[in-house]
């Protein structure tokens, strides 16, 4: 990537929103696998409890022997926690059901929201060569939440295009703003994206407008739109775009990681 602002290494995406089932998890894992396809090389940092990203992309729960707890909370090396899953160059950072007690584990500790900024800072990662960090974020503003958005360079928001979508939106965009004028004043926004989308029902269509209207630029061009393929490749452990690269929902997520790759421009709020 050519943002000269941002020093070598990995640039460090926080997947994020506070509500549930709004397409996180299908992002980081398709996204991620996007950005595969364009010639780099990415980690997905699993921090949701439900492990939803480690089980879509194939990692079975023996396979989990360290995990992104034992990297927040037991100075677990990061080489000791990545495993590779089923597409080349993507490899993932899983999490279990022990990452449920971590924002109280989290609370006591000194470093408390810059647990995953170092963990992530290893000099051991250079070895990996990742080009992309992207951290699949619990349904909550917890500390696992914020230890992501400190942790990252940028937020990308997925947006269902559904009633009340835009309900809670300035909710994270003010978390976001209070970050970086404490824990991360480089934080920026690297999009909101419109997922689920039904261009056929008039509610999808009033959602894209609004969320244009009131966020502008911020809004990726690019939108998902509802596709069951993207809902049946987790429970065959691989990304839609091994499972069917030909459905509309693989091709959306290829459009999105070229439009990401091509903004000269990186957004903020
Ligand atoms: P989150 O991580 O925000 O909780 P998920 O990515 O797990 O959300 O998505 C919630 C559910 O919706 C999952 O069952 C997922 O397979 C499904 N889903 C996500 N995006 C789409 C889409 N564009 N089309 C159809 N189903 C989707
Ligand atoms: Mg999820």
């Amino acid at each position: 990537m050519s943002d000269p602002t941002r020093p070598k290494g990995p640039k460090i995406i926080a997947v994020a929103n506070q509500k549930g089932g709004v397409g996180k998890t299908t992002t980081a894992i398709n996204l991620g696998a996007a950005l595969v396809k364009e010639g780099r090389k990415v980690l997905i940092v699993d921090i949701d409890p439900q492990g939803n990203a480690s089980t879509g992309l194939g990692v079975d729960k023996e396979q989990r022997k360290k995990t992104t707890y034992d990297l927040l909370l037991e100075d677990a090396p990061l080489a000791e926690v990545i495993l590779p899953t089923g597409v080349a160059g993507l490899m993932i950072a899983p999490a279990t059901t022990d990452l449920s007690s971590a924002d109280i584990e989290m609370v006591a500790t000194e470093k408390r929201s810059f647990l995953l900024h170092d963990a992530l800072r290893q000099p051991a990662i250079d070895v990996y060569g990742f080009d992309f960090i992207l951290i699949d974020c619990p349904p909550a503003l917890s500390l696992l939440t914020v230890n992501a958005m400190v942790a990252a360079h940028s937020v990308l928001v997925p947006l269902q295009s559904e009633f009340f979508a835009l309900e809670g939106l300035s909710q994270l965009l003010l978390t976001i703003r209070e970050l970086r004028q404490t824990a991360n004043p480089g934080l920026r926004i690297e999009g909101v994206v419109l997922t689920m989308a039904d261009m056929r029902n008039n509610l999808s269509q009033q959602v894209e407008t609004d969320a244009r209207a009131y966020l502008g630029e911020l809004v990726f061009q690019t939108v998902i739109p509802r596709n069951v393929r993207l809902s049946e490749a987790p429970s065959y452990a691989m990304p839609v775009l091994d499972y069917d690269p030909n459905s509309k929902g693989a091709l959306a997520y290829r459009d999105l990681a070229r439009e990401m790759l091509n903004s000269k421009v990186p957004a903020t709020a």
